[in-house]
């Protein structure tokens, strides 16, 4: 099939390279000329793990255009995958949907087109963007649209770090659509996902035992609801063990222990069980603050939703009242924090959790120094609001620091030299918000370990 992907983000490229390795043919198209250009010169934007890789397997099959003149007549599917970012008011901005759409109603024909919301858009998307598009091809053509457009929500699942293997190998795919042309279009493909019978990129080996993947067809509301409570669940799941780890540490509970003794229950399950000092991302933040404005406008509260949000907002906030606790005044003092990027594996900083606690240092008159394995580029181009010394070395964080906090779990902080970095800091103070770190030879080594309910 001809797909065009409209939007070359974190969604937009992965989705768009593996569909390429599939073997269709694609056109990502953006409306950042940077980007283009860089993706045309074989340099990726963001980083994504195995995505440079596989889309030199699909090279002959992807190009990348501004154009939509260029990417849209002839295609058979389009994805609208452009970001819906949190606008002031809690809802979605959905101007870049908007505006991707009325492009589309512009140049496109009179053959059938398929356009599929990837992009997480509230309920009513669906055929918002098709009356959009409808109207944007009559105001070109001066004539109505002979009913040859169809749309389809097509939310996406993938987590950013996992992104290729949460494509190749998803736990479900969720068509929605009534129009049976649109359903048939997207099953067939998606059959090689559902059927697994795609020959997986070297690189990427199908996980042992995977069978069918479900392909869950409904209608649209459904299809964009079901991304919303998604992403509400989880956001719930964690804040839960982050109030419950607050109750731990005071009766002299360990939440670690805690959780995998719940996380035993197959009713509940390990996962996302974790506490810490909460979720970041692009995704979450937004999209609980959609669905709760969602509720209003049907004068329904979500009050487990809201509350997953207060607890996450609140988790951050300990950071500071543990550091007060050893350290009594912030104030001239110098923390040092691991990890910048939201989660790891990603270069992605939008809600990270690190960037939120400096800013609360640097309010409370810190010194903040920050390094991360991956996201410092990045954060030295986009963090300009909070004032932190980004260093090229974990190591630098150390430097005279009264306290080290651990905000994102990088796989190479486990291994540090730890025993020979305390002889940097002022105060041996080590903060792990991910209760990610050996604590016990830690404490041997002669730092003041916190943890996160423990
Ligand atoms: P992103 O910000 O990384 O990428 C969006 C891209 O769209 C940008 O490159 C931007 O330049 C481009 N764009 C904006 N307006 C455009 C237009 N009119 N025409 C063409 N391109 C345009 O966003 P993302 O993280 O890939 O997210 C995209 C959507 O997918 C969002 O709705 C998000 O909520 C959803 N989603 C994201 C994730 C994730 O982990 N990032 C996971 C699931 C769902």
């Amino acid at each position: 099939m001809n797909l065009t992907i409209v939007g070359t983000g974190y969604v937009g490229l992965v989705t768009g390279a593996a569909f390429a390795y599939l073997g269709h043919d694609v056109v990502c198209l953006d409306t950042d000329e940077d980007k283009i250009r860089s993706l045309e010169s074989g340099k990726l934007p963001i980083y994504e793990p195995g995505l440079d890789e596989l889309m030199r397997l699909g090279k002959s099959k992807l190009r990348f255009t501004t154009d939509y003149a260029d990417a849209i007549p002839g295609a058979n599917v389009v994805f609208i995958t452009v970001g819906t970012p949190l606008s002031g008011d809690g809802t979605p901005n959905l101007s870049f949907v908007a505006q991707a759409a009325e492009q589309i109603g512009q140049e496109m024909g009179d053959g059938y087109l398929l356009i599929v919301n990837k992009s997480t858009v509230p309920i009513g998307s669906g055929n918002w963007v098709e009356s959009i598009v409808r109207d944007s091809f009559e105001s070109k053509n001066g004539r109505r649209l002979n009913g040859t457009c169809a749309v389809a929500s097509n939310p996406e699942f993938l987590k950013e770090g996992s992104a290729l293997a949460d494509s190749f190998y998803p736990d479900r795919i969720v068509v929605g659509s009534k129009n049976s042309r649109a359903v048939a279009l997207l099953s067939d493909l998606y059959r090689p996902i559902v059927n697994q019978d795609f020959a997986p990129p070297p690189f990427l080996p199908r996980p042992e035992g995977l069978g069918a993947v479900p392909l869950v067809t409904t209608d649209i509301a459904s299809a964009e609801l079901i991304k919303y409570a998604a992403n509400a669940f989880l956001t719930v799941k964690i804040s839960f063990i982050n109030e419950i780890s607050v109750l731990a540490a005071k009766v002299g509970a360990d939440i670690t222990e805690l959780s995998r003794g719940i996380g035993l229950d197959c009713r509940i399950g390990s996962r996302f069980l974790q506490a810490g000092i909460g979720w970041g991302g692009s995704c979450f933040a937004k999209d609980t603050a959609a669905l709760v404005a969602t509720g209003q406008e049907y004068g329904i509260r979500l009050p487990i939703v809201d509350a997953a949000r207060q607890v996450n907002c609140h988790q951050r906030e300990l950071v500071i009242d543990k550091l007060l606790e050893e350290l009594k005044i912030l104030k001239g003092r110098t923390i040092g924090l691991l990890g910048v990027a939201f989660k790891p594996n990603t270069d992605d900083l939008r809600d990270a959790p690190a960037i939120d606690i400096a800013k609360r240092l640097s309010i409370r008159g810190a010194k903040v120094l920050a390094h991360d394995p991956v996201a410092l580029p990045r954060a030295r181009k986009e963090v300009t609001d909070v004032p932190i010394h980004f260093k090229d070395t974990a190591a630098e964080v150390f430097d005279d620091a009264d306290a080290v906090v651990l905000a994102t779990d990088w796989e190479e902080y486990r291994t540090l030299p730890f025993g020979q970095l305390i002889s940097k800091m002022a105060t041996p103070v080590l903060l792990d918000g991910r209760n990610y770190l050996d604590r016990e030879r830690l404490t041997a080594m002669g730092y003041r370990y916190c943890g996160v309910g423990r």
